[in-house]
């Protein structure tokens, strides 16, 4: 028996259960020469996969209607008749919410399950620790002793940066949804500090507090009325690093922020967009560091690991509401 996982309609706004639709198959794939045959393990649920089910042009291809969706996925070589792969490998790479597929093998990179767990190939070893690092150092060109504010400080990208801060010697503040996480991210992560958006009554002069010398480096990973508070208390110099918009993601109309040029131009700061994947080349580089930080103890993770096939609609749903700590990750 194999399971899909279609998109049945695009969302409009927040994304519901109702928007996927489930197909279960009776057939035994067959694979040809050339060939793999793969077990699904662990599939990785990410905000930007919002983006691909609008109908609008973006950087990386929509997601066809009643056609099965991808992301990030770790899967085990049942067959093969492929030479690069052996059965027992485990792989990584964009591959199909299914819980069996046939490969060619093309994108897909092995990945060893005795260095890491698994899981953190989909996380702090893989598309999300690329971005913590890549964005922080080549947009942001971190100094040490200059203040880091990140935005979803408690999410998967955002808990590495934070880390990547401090092993560069910069003051990190965290923001995030919750009181725990706040916690997390001082505690776990080693954070100077944290503000919890949910429940600051003035988000400017809370941040004023938190990083009393002023931002230097932005690491934004939500957008909306989180980042126009940052603007406030930009330094001169700065750079606004942005990864990630999530408040508006779900948006059915355009947003309403405050102009950001007049913060640019009195502080000649830099804000600058940016795509992990056009950051290719620096991929090995950058694992490197990642790998051999996490080796020696100096950079950890956290992963909210849901359970279950059935549950990957709601582990992506749940992004929009907070609820992991870390990556979010379903296990098959
Ligand atoms: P994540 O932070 O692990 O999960 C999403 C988090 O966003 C939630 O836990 C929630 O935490 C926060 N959130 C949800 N709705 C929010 C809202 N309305 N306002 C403020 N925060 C909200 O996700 P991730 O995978 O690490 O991705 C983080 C960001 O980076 C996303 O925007 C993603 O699209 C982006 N990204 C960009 C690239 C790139 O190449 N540019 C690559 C990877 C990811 P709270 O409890 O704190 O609200």
């Amino acid at each position: 028996m194999i399971k899909t996982i279609l998109l049945k309609n695009r969302p409009e706004g927040k994304p519901s259960l109702s928007d996927f639709e489930f197909v279960i198959e009776d057939s035994n794939l067959k694979i040809s020469e050339g060939e793999i045959l793969l077990e699904t393990i662990y599939v990785s649920v990410d905000p930007y996969l919002r983006g691909r089910m609008r109908d609008a042009k973006s950087y990386i291809p929509q997601f066809e209607l009643n056609k099965p969706i991808q992301s990030g996925v770790i899967a085990k070589v049942l067959e093969s008749k492929n030479e690069k792969f052996a059965v027992g490998d485990f792989v990584s790479g964009m591959l199909s919410w299914k819980t069996k597929q046939v490969s060619t093998g093309e994108g897909l990179i092995k990945v060893d399950g005795s260095k890491a767990p698994l899981s953190a190939y989909l996380g702090v070893l893989g598309m999300t620790g690329l971005t913590a690092y890549l964005g922080l150092n080549e947009i942001g060109k971190p100094v040490t002793g200059e203040t880091l504010v990140v935005s979803g400080a408690a999410g998967a990208v955002g808990s590495v940066v934070g880390q990547i801060g401090k092993i560069l010697g910069l003051r990190v503040v965290g923001i995030a949804g919750t009181d725990e996480k706040i916690e997390m991210l001082k505690t776990k992560f080693g954070f100077d500090a944290g503000i919890n958006y949910n429940t600051s009554k003035n988000l400017v002069a809370d941040l004023a507090k938190a990083a009393p010398n002023g931002v230097d480096l932005y690491f934004d990973n939500v957008g909306g009325p989180i980042s126009d508070a940052v603007l406030f208390n930009i330094n001169t110099f700065a750079r606004l690093i942005i990864c990630g918009a999530i408040s508006v993601y779900n948006n059915t109309e355009l947003p309403k922020s405050v102009s950001v040029q007049p913060f640019l131009i009195k502080n000649s700061a830099l804000m600058q967009g940016f795509i992990v994947f056009n950051y290719a080349e620096k991929f090995p580089d950058a694992m490197k560091h990642l790998s051999g930080w996490l080796a020696e103890g100096k950079l950890t993770y956290t992963e909210t690991i849901v359970d279950g096939f059935d549950n990957i609609p709601k582990a992506f749903i749940d992004l929009f509401e907070g609820k992991n700590k870390g990556k979010m990750i379903v296990k098959i």
